[in-house]
C-alpha cells in the first residue's frame, strides 16, 4: 500500500527537499504551498525521479482552505496519514519595534498553520490506525535576538507536538518535531538582505558557532523528516529533535 504525505510550504527550500525525500522512501506526496504553481518544480522533481506527487495551493492558516486541500489530497492520492507542518515565513524585529501584524503573521502560519493541519490530517489518521506528523521547530525555540514572535512560535509547536503524541498515541500516531539549526535556504538568504549583510559572509560567520563547521542543506532536515515518517520510528514521538551540526537544548 502506497501511503500518502503532505509537506507544507514544499515549493521550495526545506520543505521541497523533504517532499523529494519522502517520494523517493516511496510515498505519494501532495506539493502544499500558497500559490499553487509554485509547486510545480518540486512536483516535475519528483515526477522525474519516478514519484508521483501532486501540486496544491492553500493557505495552512485559512481553515477553509486546509480543509479542502486535505478533501483534494484525499481524491487525488488517497487518505493522507503522513503529514510534515514545514510552511513558515519571518517578522523579525527588536520587540520594541515588532508590530501586532508581525506577532499575528507569524503565530497564525507557523501555530494556527500547524494546528489546522494536524485536526484535519487526524481524521484519516485515526481511521487507518497510522500516522506520522513532523512538525518543524528551530533552534530560535531556545531564544533569538529580534525573533520574539518566531521564537515563540517555534517553542508552541514543540508543546503542540509533545500535545499531539500523547493524544493520537493510541490511534497509531505519532508526533515530532525538528529544530533546525543554520539551513541555507531563501528564509536565510531574506535574513541576511534584511541585515545587510552578504550572504556568503552570512554563512561564513554562522559556520564558526557550528561544531561541524558547515552550514546544514535541506537534505539534512528531510533525512531526519525521513527517519521520523519511516515504519522504524513508531516508537519514537513526542521528541524534539535538534539538527544543528552540534548539540542544542
Ligand atoms: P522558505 O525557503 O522561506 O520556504 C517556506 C515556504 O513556506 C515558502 O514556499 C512559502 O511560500 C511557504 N509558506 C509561507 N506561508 C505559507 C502559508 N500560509 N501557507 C502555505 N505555505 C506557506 O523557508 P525554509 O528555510 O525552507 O524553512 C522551512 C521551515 O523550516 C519553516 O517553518 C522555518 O521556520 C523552519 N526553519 C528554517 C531554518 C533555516 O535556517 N532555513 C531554521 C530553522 C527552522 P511563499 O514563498 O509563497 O511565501
Amino acid at each position: 500500500m502506497t501511503r500518502t504525505a503532505i509537506v507544507t510550504g514544499a515549493a521550495r527550500g526545506i520543505g521541497a527537499a523533504t517532499a523529494r525525500r519522502l517520494a523517493a522512501d516511496g510515498y505519494a506526496v501532495a506539493v502544499v504551498d500558497l500559490d499553487e504553481s509554485s509547486c510545480a518544480a518540486t512536483v516535475a522533481d519528483i515526477t522525474a525521479a519516478g514519484g508521483r506527487a501532486i501540486a496544491v495551493g492553500a493557505d495552512v492558516s485559512d481553515s477553509c482552505a486546509v480543509t479542502a486541500a486535505v478533501a483534494h489530497v484525499e481524491t487525488e492520492l488517497g487518505a493522507p496519514t503522513i503529514l510534515v507542518n514545514n510552511a513558515g515565513i519571518l517578522r523579525d524585529n527588536l520587540l520594541f519595534k515588532m508590530t501586532e501584524d508581525d506577532w499575528d503573521a507569524v503565530m497564525s502560519v507557523h501555530l494556527r498553520g500547524a494546528f489546522l493541519m494536524s485536526r484535519a490530517v487526524q481524521a484519516h489518521q485515526v481511521t487507518a490506525g497510522w500516522g506520522r506528523i513532523v512538525n518543524l521547530s528551530s533552534t530560535s525555540a531556545l531564544g533569538n535576538r529580534g525573533q520574539a514572535n518566531y521564537s515563540a512560535a517555534k517553542a508552541g509547536l514543540q508543546g503542540l507536538t509533545k500535545t499531539l503524541a500523547i493524544e493520537l498515541g493510541r490511534y497509531g500516531v505519532t508526533a515530532n518535531a525538528i529544530a533546525p539549526g543554520f539551513i541555507v535556504t531563501d528564509m536565510t538568504r531574506a535574513t541576511a538582505a534584511r541585515i545587510g549583510v552578504e550572504f556568503d559572509d552570512f554563512v561564513e560567520h554562522a559556520t564558526k558557532e557550528i561544531p561541524v563547521q558547515r552550514a546544514g542543506d535541506p537534505e539534512d532536515i528531510a533525512a531526519a523528516a525521513s527517519f521520523f515518517c519511516s515504519e522504524g520510528a513508531g516508537f519514537v514521538s513526542g521528541q524534539v529533535l535538534y539538527v544543528a551540526g552540534g548539540p542544542r537544548a
